[in-house]
């Protein structure tokens, strides 16, 4: 059985007092559903402050990126041991990462070694473009982004990665993928290039979420989709109630 799984990826919105308001009116809720792993993804300048607030409680704390270095002379970069410090999880690859500060597949497989040795969850992004959508590429593009990113990782490791299918074109468009068609991709693409990369079993425990203008509204068609096993929301984890009814709606 795999726990369902569902991320706010917060982007780069909210102030700490922001993010402390946002925090206060959603744990609540949130603390009450059962049966899902709920994590929030702030900005960096946030988690301080949303750890703290989210001590004692059931939800956990993811960041938005990280450098696969421990310390050292990178500017501007933040450590998985830094990450570590505070969170539990990390999202790694996400599209606008890919698309505006030159990630790569090669990064990403970095990035998910560095999470490995640091105790971290990572959330791992994959999605075709609207172009490549439009050109048939989907199954190249996304066997090769999981293939490329998770290599020479050890399957132990690859069952407790969480998966993020996102196609781009479906990313802040407000035009979410169908069920069925993200349900395909997992199915299709996705399992089989993870029981290639490990084995049958891992693929078959690896959590693998739908993102992509999920809403209250449409977020049970994706979870009534049998290998869909949660969400990564970006634009309604900003709304305490949309967030809420979503996580609810995976709960069942
Ligand atoms: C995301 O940022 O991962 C995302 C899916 O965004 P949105 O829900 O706004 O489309």
């Amino acid at each position: 059985m795999r726990t369902p799984f569902v991320a706010g990826n917060w982007k780069m919105n909210k102030t700490i007092a922001e993010a402390r308001a946002l925090v206060s009116e959603m744990a609540p809720e949130l603390q009450e559903i059962r049966g899902v792993e709920k994590v929030l993804c702030p900005p960096f300048t946030a988690l301080f402050a949303v750890s703290s607030l989210l001590i004692g409680t059931d939800i956990g704390l993811g960041a938005q990126d990280m450098y696969w270095e421990e310390k050292g002379a990178f500017t501007g970069q933040v450590s998985p041991l830094m990450v570590r410090e505070l969170c539990r999880y990390v999202i790694i690859g996400h599209s606008e990462r890919r698309a505006y500060f030159g990630e790569t597949d090669a990064s990403v497989n970095r990035k998910v070694a560095a999470a490995q040795a640091f105790d971290l969850i990572p959330i791992v992004c994959v999605g075709e473009t609207l172009s490549e959508y439009e050109s048939g590429q989907t199954a190249e593009v996304v066997a090769r982004q999981v293939r490329e990113g998770l290599k020479g990782l050890p399957a132990e490791f690859g069952s407790r990665i969480v998966i993020a299918y996102e196609p781009v074109w479906a990313i802040g468009t407000g035009k979410a993928s169908s069920g069925e068609n993200a349900n395909a991709v997992v199915r299709d693409i996705i399992r089989p290039a993870l029981a290639e990369l490990f084995d049958p079993q891992t693929a078959q425990a690896t959590r693998v979420l739908y993102g992509g203008s999920v809403t209250a509204a449409n977020a049970a068609e994706f979870f009534q989709q049998p290998e869909i096993d949660g969400a990564l929301v970006g634009g309604a984890s900003l709304k305490a109630g949309e967030f809420v009814a979503i996580v609810k709606a995976a709960a069942g």
